[in-house]
């Protein structure tokens, strides 16, 4: 097992972390920028080092800075959490390179997943089914039109290297193709450095279901189920539930399988998400993620597994925790993102916390860094805590949904709980009844300003 690990994240993610490796008795480092000096990561942590200045670039994202402070204390692994350098390859063989351990796949895991084309043949050579589109980037000298007609109208303008929604551009006919490739292509150029693009069919009213898996990087591999990711902002996930309202045990267990299956041949290790849209039954593989993922903790709820502890003792040698059989869905969670946004213009609204005061009870977690009198600072993501909520049932776990959001105080700053707290009423989602594109068709027409 790992002696001390050093946490190249902040906010919820890096408390997270923290705790895991406290209940496996490591020896935590956190690292900071200089608008993070006051952060609950940095006070619970055995040790700090401040490693440069608010901009992400210059200290999060910054491997010279990290590498030192690993040398500093004496760190023997790294856990990237999610966001900032936990898929990037590079960092990945650089630790490796200083006999450090990246908390993660191998990078060429991380890479191959990185390159969405090439992830998505790889996908395709070990069974999973995918959304039908081009045979991987569109070319200048290839007639996309005629790619596009072969798929069928719309068809969605994708980046390779794209990530967080950015570099997607939807072609409804003929007349909108030649302006989606080049805005995406531009887009992705600035955004990612890359501007190859890929075309893809546009489904018009799938569902976002993930499966967990856990690999142990011997051909050991398991799946912990799903998790429901359909309602969205921009291609952000707002909130996520599991098991998915639509579908049944024999569906969980035929995707699950398929894609258990496909990391055990991959040899993967460590944790990872591999999403789908989900329409009339059938599956489409969009992406895999190579890391531990924000909405983790409703997987954590319904089987009783703790990711983050489990992905460090992967990483540190060990054993898958259990055979496929053994893995148990248990009720019904759901978890709510609470951003620090105006719920109605999603405007970032960082800044001090005069009240806070977290729902509690049976089935309530909140995973969060915040505390009263904290000052959110308007360096990084607006994400205030995530609210998670466990029932015996869907209905249960609805009703207590409910109540917790009515308990959750945060004061001094706008956030998104008047939303959560008009969504958790709103028939269709009492239902199940909800797509991808069900939340922004709400929102136009809630907007009042
Ligand atoms: P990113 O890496 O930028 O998050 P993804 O490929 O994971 O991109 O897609 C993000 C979201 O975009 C999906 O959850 C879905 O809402 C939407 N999306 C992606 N591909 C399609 C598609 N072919 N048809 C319709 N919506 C899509």
């Amino acid at each position: 097992m790992f002696d001390k690990i050093l946490i190249a994240n902040r906010g919820e993610i890096a408390l997270r972390i923290l705790r895991a490796c406290k209940e496996l008795g490591i020896s935590t480092v956190a690292v900071h920028s200089t608008a993070d000096a006051d952060a609950m990561h940095v006070r619970l942590a055995d040790e700090s080092v401040c490693i440069g200045p608010p901009p992400s670039k210059d200290s999060y994202l910054n491997i010279p800075a990290l590498l030192a402070a690993c040398e500093i204390t004496g760190a023997d692994a790294v856990h990237p959490g999610y966001g900032f350098l936990s898929e990037n390859a590079r960092f990945a063989e650089i630790l490796g390179d200083h006999n450090l351990h990246f908390i993660g796949p191998k990078a060429e895991h991380i890479r191959l997943m990185g390159d969405k084309i090439e992830a998505k043949k790889t996908a395709k050579r070990l069974g999973i089914p995918v959304v039908p589109g081009s045979d991987g980037a569109v070319t200048p000298d290839q007639d996309a039109l005629a790619i596009a007609k072969e798929i069928g109208f719309p068809v969605l303008v994708k980046a390779a290297a794209g990530g967080g929604g950015r570099g997607m551009k939807v072609a409804h006919t003929e007349a909108d193709l030649q302006l989606a490739l080049t805005t995406a292509a531009n887009e992705a150029k600035s955004a990612f450095g890359d501007a190859s693009v890929y075309l893809e069919k546009y489904l018009q009213k799938p569902r976002h279901i993930e499966i967990q898996v856990l690999g142990d990087g011997r051909g050991g591999a398991i799946h912990l189920g799903e998790r429901d990711c359909s309602l969205q902002r921009r291609h952000q996930k707002v909130w996520e539930e599991g098991p998915s309202p639509v579908l049944d045990a024999a569906s969980r267990a035929k995707i699950g399988n398929t894609v258990a299956k496909a990391m055990q041949e991959l040899k993967y290790i460590g944790v990872g998400t591999v999403e789908f849209l989900y329409e009339d039954g059938e599956f489409y593989f969009i992406e895999m993620n190579t890391r531990i993922q924000v909405e983790h903790p409703v997987t954590e709820m319904i089987t009783g597994i703790d990711l983050v502890l489990e992905q460090i003792r992967i990483a540190a040698g060990g054993d898958l925790p259990m055979t496929q059989d053994a893995v148990v869905i248990n009720g019904h969670s759901i978890e709510c993102r609470v951003n620090a946004e105006n719920p109605v213009s999603f405007r970032p609204s960082p800044g001090k916390i005069q009240q806070y005061h977290p729902p509690g009870g049976l089935g309530v977690r909140i995973d969060s860094a915040v505390y009263q009198g904290y000052v959110i600072p308007p360096y990084y993501d607006s994400l205030v805590g995530k609210l998670i909520v466990h029932g015996k049932s869907r209905v249960e776990c609805l009703m207590r949904l409910r109540r917790a959001l009515d308990e959750m105080v945060v004061d001094g700053i706008e956030t998104t709980l008047p939303l959560f707290r008009a969504l958790v009423r709103e028939p269709a989602i009492i239902d199940g009844d909800y797509h991808i594109h069900w939340l922004e068709q709400y929102l136009a027409g809630q907007k009042t300003d």
